[in-house]
Formats: C-alpha cells, structure tokens, sequence
C-alpha cells in the first residue's frame, strides 16, 4: 500500500520512479498525515524544534532572461524596475543584524548591472562587516569562474532551483535560451567549489505531471543539496500564463514531507508562495516538515515592485521588522525562531 511506501522511503531515503509517481498520484489526505507525521518526527530528530531565519535581500528585479512564469521577466513592460546600491543593501544587512539575521540572502533577477567586480565588492564588504553571518547567493546562472571568485571572495551558499528535471517540461517554461541541462550544470559546478547548494522546483507549474515531480525528487536524491526551496507555482497576471492555474497548498505540503523523508537533513524553508496562496501557508509548511523562514529583509518601498507572481506577500509576518509576530506563530504550533547561521548539517566537505 502507500503506507509501505512512505515507510520504505523513510527506511531506505528513496523510492523508483515507479513508486514516486504511485505516491504522488495517489495521495489522500489520511496518507498525508501520516506522511507529517514521519517529516515531523525525522525534523525534530536532526533540528529540534529550532526554526532558522533567513533575511532575503531583493536587490534588483532587472532581468535578462524571460521565463514565461515570471513577473519580473524581461518582456514585463508593467514590471517597475529597481536596483539598490551597495550602500542601500549594506544598510539592510544592518537592519537585519539587529533584528537577529545572522543569513542574508542576496537575490535578484540576471541583472548585468552588477558585474563580477560589483558583486566581489559587495559580497566582501558584508563579510567584513559581518564575519559571523552567512552569505548566500540566488542571482542564477554564472560560469564556473564567476561562481569561484563570488565563494573565494566569501559567499558561503548558493540557491538556484533547477526548476523542472525535464527537459522538455523545462523547454515549455522557459525561452530557448536556456535549457534544463545548462541549469543543472550550474548546480553540480556550484557544488563542487564547495558551496552549501540549495535547489527546488515550483510545485503545479503549467503542464506538471506527477512523472515530473518523481524526476525532480530523484535528481535532488542524486544531488543532495543541503536545501530545497519549493512553493507553489502562482500565476501572474503580466505573463504568458496570465490564464494558467496556480499550484495547491496540499501538494506542496505533501512534496515537502516527502523531501523531509528522502533528505532528513536538509533545510527547507516554508516559502514567501506557500503564505500566499494560504494564510496558513508558513505555518503548514512547518508542520509538514519544514524548518527554514525567509523573511523580506527588502527597503520598504522596493518590496512591492519584486514581483514574481500575483499578490505576492510583503507585508505582515513576510516582514523582517515582524520578527516579533512570526516569533509567536510559531510559539502557536510548539516551534521557535532561532539566532544562529543554521548551516547544514550535511555539510559539503571541505568544511
Ligand atoms: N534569477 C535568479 C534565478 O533564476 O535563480 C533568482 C530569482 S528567481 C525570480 C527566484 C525563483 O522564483 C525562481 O527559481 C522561481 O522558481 C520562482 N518564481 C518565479 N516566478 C514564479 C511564479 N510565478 N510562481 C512561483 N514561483 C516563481
């Protein structure tokens, strides 16, 4: 039955493809639970009940690639464009130390504003500044050499989500400029400088079959990152799947209790579009698995234009000055928020 199936991913931390898909298609809501359940206790064994924070920088929503999902892609014209200075993005850094952030993560679209030289400048000046916190990258495809100089020079994590194992599903996301291969380079690249690597795809995404998902979870099982970010797929209205469905809530819940069981170690955060297609989102997220929150560490008055899906949130508990009310949601369901890098517990080797 589907049990056994969950009890043998728990046992041998992997299925065939056949079962994955068995799985996936074949979730109901009791199986979830006992899905949770597993994930729950497999989280509390490796990292308590602690909930690691990450404050997430979104620098420049300037893009040069044009995935059809994407609200921040190239052909955007209703996009407003932004991009911080390294002033602008040290003075979040010093908002965020003393908020408790001892992560920040530095995000954006592909952006050639910031060359190699702008980004080793940056990236130097916030390790001086702060030795003791993490630095993690997410502006998306670079040469292996601009990937090297970025961790010599100190960014210690890197996220780039290869998105769709597929290639072909890949293809119908994407511009042909850029391949499913190409993305996954990137990751093996970024893992053999020695990078803390996170990757991930988005949960529903048009044209998604339960086959894709089974593909995604064996790659990430092959990879084994020390993170995986997913969240739903959410529509946005400005972009070539203006009139697709976005994912669901309860298959991203359930994806993130089975990457719980395949990768017990692994970071996982409960993402910005998990709380906005719920307003239980963040919490469930935690619940199923989940041991990561990244709150928009952003100025103010930037965070809107970042957008990358509809409605996408900014505001309330996706704010780092709430650190307070996300403190208490998680006090609710028996969690708490912790100041600490929280690096991986599967550490790359080197470290
Ligand atoms: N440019 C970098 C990159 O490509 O990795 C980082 C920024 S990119 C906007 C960050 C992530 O946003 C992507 O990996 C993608 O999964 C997610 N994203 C973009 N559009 C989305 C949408 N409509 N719904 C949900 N997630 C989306």
């Amino acid at each position: 039955s589907l049990y056994r199936l969950i009890d043998r991913l728990k046992e041998k931390r992997t299925l065939t493809k056949d079962q994955w898909v068995q799985l996936i298609s074949g979730r109901t809501p009791e199986l979830a639970e006992y899905l949770f359940s597993l994930a729950r206790e497999e989280r509390h064994l490796h990292y308590g009940h602690d909930v690691y924070i990450r404050g997430l920088i979104e620098f420049t929503n300037y893009c040069k690639n044009d995935c059809l999902y994407c609200g921040i892609r190239k052909s955007n014209r209703h996009a407003a464009r932004y991009r911080l200075s390294e002033d602008d993005i040290l003075f979040c850094c010093r908002m965020g130390y003393e908020l408790g952030f001892r992560t920040f993560v530095l995000q954006g679209g592909e952006d050639a504003y910031y060359t190699d030289d702008k980004m080793l400048h940056l990236i130097r000046s916030i390790k001086k500044l702060y030795p003791d916190c993490a630095l993690t990258l997410s502006i998306g495809e670079k040469s292996y050499d601009s990937y090297k100089k970025y961790f010599e020079a100190g960014a210690d994590r890197y996220l780039l989500r290869h998105e769709t194992f597929d290639s072909l599903h890949y293809s119908r996301l994407h511009p042909p400029s850029l391949t499913a291969f190409a993305r996954q380079e990137c990751l093996w690249s970024l893992k053999e400088i020695g990078y803390q690597v996170g990757t991930g795809f988005m949960v529903g995404s048009p044209y998604q079959t339960a086959e894709h998902l089974a593909e995604d979870m064996l790659f990430i099982r092959k990879l084994n990152p020390q993170m995986v970010g997913i969240g739903p797929f959410i529509v946005h209205h400005d972009t070539p799947f203006a009139n697709q469905t976005s994912g669901t809530l309860e298959l991203t819940l359930f994806m993130l209790g089975l990457l719980r069981l395949m990768l017990p170690k692994v970071l996982l955060p409960a993402t910005t579009a998990l709380g906005t297609i719920d307003p239980n989102g963040r919490k469930l997220g935690i619940l199923s698995g989940a041991n990561v929150v990244m709150p928009n560490l952003s100025p103010a008055h930037v965070r809107k234009d970042y957008s990358l899906y509809d409605n996408k949130l900014c505001t309330g508990m996706e704010a780092a000055e709430a650190r307070q009310s996300l403190e208490r949601l998680m006090e609710s369901i028996g969690y708490q928020i912790v100041t600490a890098r929280g690096d991986s517990l599967n550490l790359p080797s080197g470290h």
